[in-house]
């Protein structure tokens, strides 16, 4: 509840209590404007009243009787005109008319011809004392004039004038007070006015980004269509959604989430031109109208735009921060909800795809949308139902067949699907924040599982999302200590394209893991830029040749490829591990380049942990034999 002092002598105060919200800024200074306006119709009230008493004493009954009545009726006038002004105010009558009004009302009830409102710098001086000085000025020599202060908010912005061509023109107490209680009047509509401005606004924008939000948005796009007519007009939709936000929420804090917002707003911006519209619709979530695009290949051109502007870096809280986004564009005609659903499900299939790409949509994308849906809530729900498996396939050393260790990969149950590969679950995961415990689950069981074992390594897959937590290092350490397993038996599999990535903060959490014992191999290398840079930057022991290049070792061209990564591996000293290996041939070519490891169907499959039991001395030895004749 709020009080708020009338100050009209009597201690009287206007009060307001409400449920819920407090009031805020805006509405205060509302009602302190309400509680003005009133105190002055009051005050002007009281001095009628002192005046009629004052007459009432006096001697000239008769005289006095008729001037009452006169007061009386101005009394009367006054608080209709008051009356029907308070009505207009909150009626939301436009403000032009309103303030209209009041002038009207001003020249009619101190019976001056010459009222005016001035807003702004004001030509009088009398007007410009009383905005000076915020008070009444009252002059009453040769040009006799009055002007009270008009406020906006409580800032004083102009004054209400009546200026006199009556010569000895004089303003009594309840003239003055006439002139006040329109002033607050005119101050009430102009502040009620700004305020509704400012809530319009604030209902049709994002606050954060200042960008419009979906309601304008639709609204908007609906405006577009129907200036298009039936005809079959259309406009194009673009749906983007940032990858890896809530990563960099999460790590980095909600301040560098906003700031991240902003800027992305600023560069979608800086895509634009005048006619497309960009509005926020929450989240991570922005939309762009382009209403002057001609063709699905012109939205393209502006979807690779907003690509190239998010290769910079973005600079957050003082880090550089890479983000990319995905981005669904949809052409057509159709209702204004529909577009945008549809530009939102080929965001997704944009996003199915890989991050900072985009994708046309197409109608054939409800259903996969759909499905992909389907899977993410069946995928919440497979842990706990114990649907999850780790498979282990050997890696075995080139050179004599030996087994050298495994890789942990992960494999999914799905009571109506089957066994789910990872490729159509681990981007659902990474995408909807189930892969951290997905990772968390698979690094546990793999190492607990592993310390049975004699003494070969086992490698484990780390999603990028992963290393963006700064509890990773934890959790391998929680790892290592639950299972007993050596810290020098784990190694960390990360793909080249994370490391590319790097931030100041992977660099670290990557030293960290080291200081724990493990190894780090940089997984599917040569399928990134390969560069030199973080090889060096990074902490590395091993590097997995990725399959193209075992796949095309036996032509001339690819060997000389596949002899380029072992002989990098070589001046770095680190071990390299070929992925992939089918064929005889390709396995002969890669022990003639040096390659040390390998694995691959000619030696095994992934392997339940059942098979990996029995496997220890039946399966590879044979397979050795058979692959390795000579016992080389
Ligand atoms: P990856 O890390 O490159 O793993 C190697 C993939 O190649 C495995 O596929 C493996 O089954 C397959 N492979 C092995 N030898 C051969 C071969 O001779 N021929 C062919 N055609 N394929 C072979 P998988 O198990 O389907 O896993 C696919 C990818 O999913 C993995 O690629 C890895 O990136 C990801 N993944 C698997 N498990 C996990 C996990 O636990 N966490 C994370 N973050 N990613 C995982
Ligand atoms: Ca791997
Ligand atoms: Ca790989």
């Amino acid at each position: 509840a709020v009080a708020v002092a009338l100050d009209d002598g009597h201690g009287g105060a206007l009060i307001i209590a409400r449920v819920g919200e407090p009031l805020d800024e805006a509405e205060l200074t509302l009602l302190r404007g309400m509680a003005r306006a009133l105190a002055q119709a009051l005050q002007l009230l009281g001095a009628v009243e002192a005046e009629r008493g004052l007459r009432q004493r006096s001697e000239q009954q008769a005289r006095d009787n008729a001037r009452l009545l006169g007061m009386h009726r101005e009394r009367q006038r006054l608080l209709e005109a008051l009356g029907t002004i308070q009505r207009s105010i909150s009626h939301r009558a436009p403000l032009q008319d309103i303030l209209r009004a009041i002038v009207g009302t001003t020249g009619e009830l101190l019976h001056d011809p010459n009222a005016d409102l001035m807003i702004g710098e004001p030509d009088d001086a009398v007007a410009g004392r009383a905005m000076a000085e915020n008070r009444l000025v009252v002059v009453e020599r040769a040009g006799a004039a009055m002007a009270a202060p008009v406020h906006e908010q409580g800032e004083v912005i102009g004054a209400l004038l009546v200026t006199s061509d009556v010569p000895d023109r004089t303003y009594s107490r309840s003239e003055q007070g006439i002139l006040l209680a329109l002033a607050e009047h005119a101050s009430l509509a102009l502040t009620d006015a700004k305020t509704v401005g400012a809530m319009v606004h604030q209902a049709l924008h994002d606050s954060l980004t200042g960008l419009p939000n979906r309601a304008l948005f639709l609204d908007r796009l609906a405006h577009a269509l129907a200036r298009r007519g039936t005809g079959g007009g259309e406009v194009s939709v673009l749906f983007c959604d940032l990858d890896r936000f809530k990563t960099i929420n999460d790590s980095l804090g909600h301040e560098a989430g906003d700031e991240l917002l902003i800027s992305v707003a600023q560069r979608v911006l800086g895509c634009l031109r005048g006619s497309d519209t960009a509005a926020r619709l929450g989240g991570d979530e922005f939309v762009v109208l382009l209403e002057d695009v001609l063709s699905t290949g012109e939205a393209i051109a502006v979807a690779d735009r907003i690509a190239d502007a998010f290769r910079t870096p973005f600079s957050i809280v003082g880090r550089e921060v890479y983000v990319s986004a995905s981005i669904g564009i949809v052409r057509g005609h159709t209702a204004a909800e529909e577009l945008l659903r549809n530009a939102d499900v080929a965001m997704y299939r944009a996003k199915a795809e890989g991050s900072g790409r985009y994708a046309v949509f197409e109608p054939s994308m409800r259903a996969e949308v759909l499905e992909r849906l389907e899977l993410e809530a069946d995928l919440r729900r497979a842990q706990e139902r114990g649907e999850l498996e780790v498979h282990y396939q050997p890696i075995v050393a080139l050179v004599d067949g030996e087994l050298a260790g495994f890789e942990a990969l992960a494999r999914w149950r799905h009571p109506r699907r089957g066994l789910v590969p990872p490729p159509a679950f681990i981007p659902v995961a990474e995408e909807s924040d189930l892969i951290h415990d997905l990772g968390r689950f698979v690094l546990e069981t793999a190492c607990r599982q592993a310390a049975q074992w004699d003494a070969r390594a086992i490698t484990v897959n780390l999603s990028g999302r992963q290393l963006e937590r700064a509890d990773l290092v934890d959790q391998v350490a929680a790892a290592l200590d639950d299972s007993g397993l050596e810290p020098n038996r784990l190694v960390l599999e990360i793909t080249e394209t994370v490391l590319m990535h790097d931030t100041e903060a992977t660099i670290e959490r990557l030293a960290a893991l080291k200081r724990l014992g493990v190894r780090l191999a940089v997984d599917d290398f040569g399928t990134g830029y390969s560069s030199l840079r973080y090889l060096s930057r990074f902490p590395i022991d091993l590097l997995k040749m990725a399959k193209p290049f075992v796949d095309g070792v036996s032509t001339p061209q690819g060997a000389a490829l596949a002899r380029t990564i072992v002989d990098l591996g070589a001046s770095l000293g680190l071990a390299i591990i070929a992925e992939g290996i089918e064929q005889g041939v390709q396995l002969a070519q890669l022990r003639r380049l040096g390659c040390q490891y390998g694995q691959g169907y000619l030696f095994a499959r992934p392997l339940t942990i059942e098979k990996v039991g029995a496997l220890h001395d039946s399966l590879l030895a044979d397979s050795a034999a058979a692959l390795y004749p000579m016992g080389v």
